[in-house]
C-alpha cells in the first residue's frame, strides 16, 4: 500500500498512529466523566430524571463507542504490516544494525554507499512488526542521522548517470529514439573525460567494483572485471544480432552502455577461469561474490533470470530519471 522507502511517509504514519492511540484512550474517558458530572448535577437539581435527558446521554455514549471503534479499526489497519511499513522495529534490529555496521566498516565501502546500505537494513527491519517502542525511537534517530548525511552528498554526472545518496540515477530510454539509447555516448578517452578508470565505467561503480574485487583477493579469491567499462551501442548491436535470442539486451537497453554494469570472470584456486555450468559451490570465488556483493552496494540481478547470468553485476540502488 505504501512505499516503504519513503521516510517522510513512514514518519507521518508513526505520528498519525500515535495520535490515534492517544485519542482512543483519552477521549472516551473525558466523555464518560462529563456525562457522570452532568447526571449528578441533573439529579441534584431536579431530584429525578426525565426520559429525554436519559436518551440524550445514552446517544452520546453510543456515538463515543462508535468513534472509539472507528479509531481502533483505523489503528489496526495502519499497524498491519501487510498494509503498511510498520514503524515498530523488531527487538533484534539494533543488534542486526550493529553487526552490519561492523561488517561494512571492515569493507571500506564509500561513505554514501555505507550509509545507504544501513538505511536499507533499517527500512527492511521496519517492515518486521513488533512492539518495542524504545527500539523504534533508537532506529528513528539513526534514520534521521542517515537522512542528514545523505542530503549533504551528491555527485556529478557521467554519461547521463549521476550518483546521489548512493543511488545511481540514469536516464530512461525511449524505444525507437536513438538519442536516448544507452551506449551512444561512451567516452572515447575516459581518463581525459573525468573518469577515474581507463575502461569507461562510472567512477562510483568502478570504486565499488575495485573494493569488492580487492576484498575477494584478500579472502583468497580471484575475480576480474571486464575491460569493457562502457559498451558502445554498435557493440550491443553486434551482440544482439549474433547471440541466441534473449541472451543479450536489445541495443540501447543495456546498462553496460552507461558504464554501470560489468561482466566478471571468476577463477578457481589453480588460476583457471571457472567453466560454464559452474555453481557457487564448484566455483568458490563466485560463491563468495554472490554472498558478499551487497556489502559493497552491488548485486547480481540475473541469477534467477531465464537466461541466468551469474557474472553480470550492477549497483544495488538504481533509479531512472
Ligand atoms: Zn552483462
Amino acid at each position: 500500500m505504501f512505499n516503504c522507502n519513503n521516510l517522510s511517509l513512514l514518519n507521518f504514519t508513526y505520528y498519525f498512529k500515535l495520535a490515534l492511540a492517544i485519542s482512543m484512550t483519552i477521549v472516551p474517558v473525558i466523555v464518560l466523566e462529563l456525562i457522570a458530572i452532568k447526571v449528578i448535577r441533573y439529579k441534584n437539581k431536579y431530584k429525578g430524571f426525565n426520559t429525554d435527558f436519559i436518551v440524550r446521554q445514552i446517544k452520546t455514549i453510543f456515538y463515543t463507542i462508535v468513534l472509539f471503534f472507528l479509531a481502533y479499526s483505523l489503528h489496526m489497519v495502519i499497524t498491519t504490516p501487510s498494509n503498511t511499513c510498520s514503524m515498530y522495529a523488531k527487538k533484534d534490529i539494533i543488534e542486526e544494525y550493529k553487526s552490519n555496521l561492523n561488517k561494512i566498516n571492515d569493507s571500506d565501502m564509500n561513505e554514501v554507499t555505507k550509509v545507504k546500505y544501513m538505511e536499507n537494513v533499517l527500512l527492511n527491519a521496519y517492515n518486521k512488526d513488533t512492539k518495542e517502542e524504545s527500539k523504534v525511537i533508537e532506529v528513528k534517530a539513526t534514520i534521521n542521522k542517515v537522512d542528514d548525511f545523505l542530503k549533504e552528498n551528491s555527485d556529478k554526472t557521467l554519461n547521463t548517470v549521476y550518483v546521489k545518496d548512493g543511488v545511481f540515477y540514469y536516464k530512461g530510454h525511449i524505444d525507437g529514439n536513438y538519442n536516448t539509447y544507452y551506449g551512444t555516448s561512451c567516452p572515447s578517452d575516459p581518463l581525459k573525460e573525468g573518469y577515474n578508470n581507463k575502461f569507461g565505467y562510472n567512477n562510483y561503480f568502478y570504486n565499488r567494483l575495485t573494493k569488492f574485487i580487492d576484498e575477494a583477493s584478500k579472502n583468497g579469491y580471484k575475480i576480474t572485471m571486464s575491460e569493457q567499462g562502457c559498451r558502445s551501442y554498435q557493440t550491443q548491436v553486434n551482440y544482439y544480432s549474433t547471440m541466441t535470442p534473449g541472451r543479450a539486451a536489445p541495443p540501447g537497453w543495456s546498462l553496460h552502455g552507461l558504464g554501470i554494469a560489468s561482466d566478471l570472470e571468476f577463477y578457481n584456486s589453480n588460476d583457471s577461469p571457472c567453466p560454464s555450468g559452474r555453481t557457487d559451490k564448484s566455483c568458490p570465488s563466485m560463491g563468495w561474490a554472490h554472498q558478499n556483493a551487497s556489502r559493497f552496494g552491488l548485486t547480481f540481478p540475473l541469477l534467477n533470470a531465464s537466461y541466468r547470468e551469474d557474472w553480470h553485476i550492477e549497483p544495488i540502488n538504481k533509479q531512472k530519471y
